[in-house]
């Protein structure tokens, strides 16, 4: 799992992320809600040890990662931005992680091709990215992401770019390839119903301070403030 105990961080004089208290479980798809500005890509990139925090803790199933580089961490994240590699194929961009992590060629042919049929990009697999659209683009960062099965996943908007259609069949995917590999799963989104219909239970974050910790329900039928109920009520 990961904890955060009183963690705080500021960018330069503005402080963004406040005094956060939480505890997500192992295995658990937890959803981050916010309005844009409140601080879900800054918690992510804290957890992910990309932004130092400067107060307070944050654990990862157990270990204190205060100054522990990202590449330690055993934390996959997909940017909001899934920058991929442009010279590299498909194929290569989402082998990556394992020809460095040493896998074996058959493992490794395995595991890309599996995942590329998850994103349904397997006819893609020649393709430089900059030949692809933006959500397949996305997709792309979303396989080199799991491929590697981390102990953590921090996926910020990973679905953004897609029609719905895409959208419903892809968070379907990605949960089931969560819940099999028991990957702790930290999800941004803007979309309730998305973290409603995903989603274990969910944090609704303003101005970098935690608002509330729940269930889809408890947000919704016992909003702890009228920004919960208002941001947890309306579509947006
Ligand atoms: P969005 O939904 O738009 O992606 P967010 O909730 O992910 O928003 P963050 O990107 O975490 O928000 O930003 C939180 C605050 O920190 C914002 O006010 C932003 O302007 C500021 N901020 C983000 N990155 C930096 C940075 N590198 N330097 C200074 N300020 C930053
Ligand atoms: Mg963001």
């Amino acid at each position: 799992g990961v904890s955060c105990r009183h963690l705080s961080l500021s960018y330069g004089p503005v402080q963004v992320l406040k005094d956060i208290d939480l505890d997500i479980q192992p295995g658990e798809f937890f959803a981050l809600l916010g309005p844009s500005g409140s601080g879900k890509s800054t918690l992510l990139r804290a957890i992910a040890g990309f932004n130092r925090h400067q107060g307070g803790q944050l654990l990862i199933d157990g270990r204190d990662v205060g100054g522990v580089p990202p590449h330690q961490r055993n934390v996959g994240m997909v940017f909001q931005n899934y920058a991929l590699w442009p010279h590299m194929t498909v194929w290569d961009n989402v082998a990556f992680g394992l020809v460095e992590r040493k896998v074996s060629r058959a493992e490794i042919k395995r595991r890309v091709q599996e995942v590329l049929e998850m994103v349904g990009l397997a006819q893609y697999a020649k393709r430089r990215p900059s030949m692809l659209s933006g959500g397949q683009q996305q997709r792309v960062a979303l396989a080199r992401t799991v491929v590697v099965e981390p102990q953590v996943l921090l996926l910020d908007e990973p679905l953004s770019n897609l029609d719905k259609n895409l959208r419903v069949q892809m968070r379907e995917e990605l949960k089931s390839l969560q819940r099999r590999l028991g990957i702790t799963t930290i999800f941004v989104t803007h979309d309730q119903e998305e973290a409603m219909t995903t989603a274990d239970r969910m944090a609704v974050l303003d101005k970098g301070v935690l608002q509330q910790v729940g269930t889809a329900t408890t947000l919704f039928d016992f909003p702890a403030n009228t920004f919960v109920a208002g941001f947890v009520g309306t579509a947006n």
